[in-house]
């Protein structure tokens, strides 16, 4: 959740059919999908990692001949390891891949596969989910009368998180980004097998993170990356290219771009301790109903009941209106669309001046109930929305009871982890150099980061990726 956030758009991103169309299409599709994109995932604020990231992209630019469209390079603010590409050159690689590079050639190739859908105008087949886990039970047509703003988040089909990464197009398109992916990489100068390494680290990664093999957490039409590793080692024998200086030439002027790069939850959208929310720019924290899956997206945090029964979300209100006009506002806008408030009324949560207003829908075989309300806290106005059926009513109004500032104490304890760099003793172990260098990661994860052999000697001078802990305030 992010103060500068907004919602203004109604998503519509629909299968291109790419048959007799030219290019024209594809720039304004893919600019009204970047400008959502961005609003809906956030933009990582860093304008140097940014420019590298830009500057070798624009290098497999200059040997694509003409280029159809113009490319544009952007970082997303995710820890989840992802690259996509959008229709008319948008690019998009997350903190979270960029975390696991090693070489700029592994960058390159995957900058290179994503160019490739681009170029060859490989169409999206259009994502069901949405970005807000779907509240599977009730219709959506209510929460979109309940709260527009809502709904269009609820419904706005972007896929996001770890296992998107290359998973929206056909196998054979995969493929044919593989293949011409490497070859552009190589013409740019960058090694072509360096593909196959990043997809290594890529899938060790997700099963960190998921705990899972990969070939069980990604969806079913994601090529196997063994078999992708495969197939590659024969596109890349048959290629004939010229290594080039790279712009980050060692390990270690690879791992000066990376440093200070944020790694894992960013306090700056705010974190999650289990179902406990604190925003610390925002000073608020909020507890969850525990097992609920939570959310936490720049427009809105939120959670929704494991069986898809119920959901809660929170949001910024920008339009300077305080709570009473607000939710006047909304009654208003029910009684236009001959729907009667069950309650209407302005109340306070821990002194902080609110306004709520409730409906019941009883159209269905079972009842909805939808909640809504305003607060103003820290000079912000918060939107709260519950939706759900009424046995999990409760379970939304401590939620947002629970509002309140942050403690001492919790504004103390935030911190958040910064990507470094540091050099090995002759024979030291990762335990040793780890306890050496304030290091937070562990074993199996420094082996993913720097890709080691697992149980490999470390030797004097080698440079290694490290995770410290920095304190937030
Ligand atoms: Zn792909």
């Amino acid at each position: 959740m992010r103060k500068s956030a907004f919602i203004a758009f109604v998503f519509t991103f629909q299968t291109l059919f790419v048959s007799a169309q030219d290019f024209s299409y594809d720039k304004k599709m893919g600019a009204e999908a970047a400008k959502q994109v961005e609003a809906m995932m956030g933009i990582y604020p860093d304008s140097a990692l940014k420019e590298y990231v830009a500057d070798v992209g624009n290098r497999l630019v200059s040997v694509l001949g003409k280029a159809p469209v113009d490319f544009r390079f952007h970082l997303i603010d995710s820890p989840d390891p992802n690259a996509f590409a959008l229709p008319g050159g948008y690019i998009y690689i997350t903190r979270g891949l960029l975390v696991l590079v090693n070489n700029e050639a592994e960058l390159a190739n995957v900058m290179g596969h994503e160019m490739i859908h681009v170029t060859k105008r490989h169409s999206v087949k259009q994502q069901q989910k949405g970005i807000l886990p779907a509240i599977l039970q009730i219709p959506g047509a209510i929460i979109g009368m309940a709260s527009p703003e809502l709904g269009k988040v609820i419904n706005t089909p972007i896929n996001f998180g770890s296992q998107v990464f290359l998973s929206s197009y056909s196998r054979s398109q995969e493929k044919e980004a593989d293949r011409f992916g490497v070859k552009l990489a190589s013409k740019a100068g960058y090694d072509p097998s360096k593909l196959a390494v990043i997809l290594h680290s890529l899938s060790e990664d997700i099963e960190r993170m998921t705990g899972e093999a990969e070939k069980k957490s990604y969806l079913a039409s994601h090529p196997y990356t063994p078999k992708r590793e495969a197939y590659l080692k024969d596109e890349i024998e048959t290629l004939d290219w010229t290594p080039k200086k790279a712009i980050a030439q060692s390990k270690e002027d690879v791992y000066k771009k990376l440093e200070g790069m944020v790694f894992g939850q960013n306090p700056q959208q705010g974190i999650f301790d289990d179902s406990l929310f604190m925003h610390p720019d925002m000073d608020f924290a909020i507890i969850f109903p525990s097992k609920w899956q939570t959310t936490n997206i720049p427009v809105a945090v939120g959670a929704t009941e494991r069986n898809g029964e119920a959901q809660i979300v929170f949001q910024l209100d920008n339009s300077g209106k305080g709570p009473d006009s607000l939710g006047l506002a909304f009654v208003d806008y029910l009684k236009k669309n001959n729907l009667k408030p069950k309650e209407s009324k302005s109340m306070t949560i821990n002194g902080n001046p609110g306004y709520f207003v409730s409906l019941q829908d009883d159209s269905g075989e079972k009842t909805i109930e939808v909640q809504s309300w305003w607060l103003k806290m820290n000079d912000l106005v918060f939107h709260m929305v519950g939706v759900g059926y009424p046995e999990h009513s409760k379970a939304i109004n401590n939620t947002v009871q629970s509002i309140r500032k942050l403690t001492k104490e919790e504004k103390a304890g935030i911190s958040s982890l910064k990507i470094h760099f540091a050099k090995a003793n002759k024979g030291e172990s990762l335990e040793d150099f780890s306890k050496r260098t304030n290091n937070t990661w562990d074993i199996e994860t420094m082996v993913i980061m720097n890709n080691l052999e697992p149980g490999a000697k470390l030797t004097s001078g080698q440079v290694l990726k490290i995770a410290v802990e920095e304190p937030y305030f």
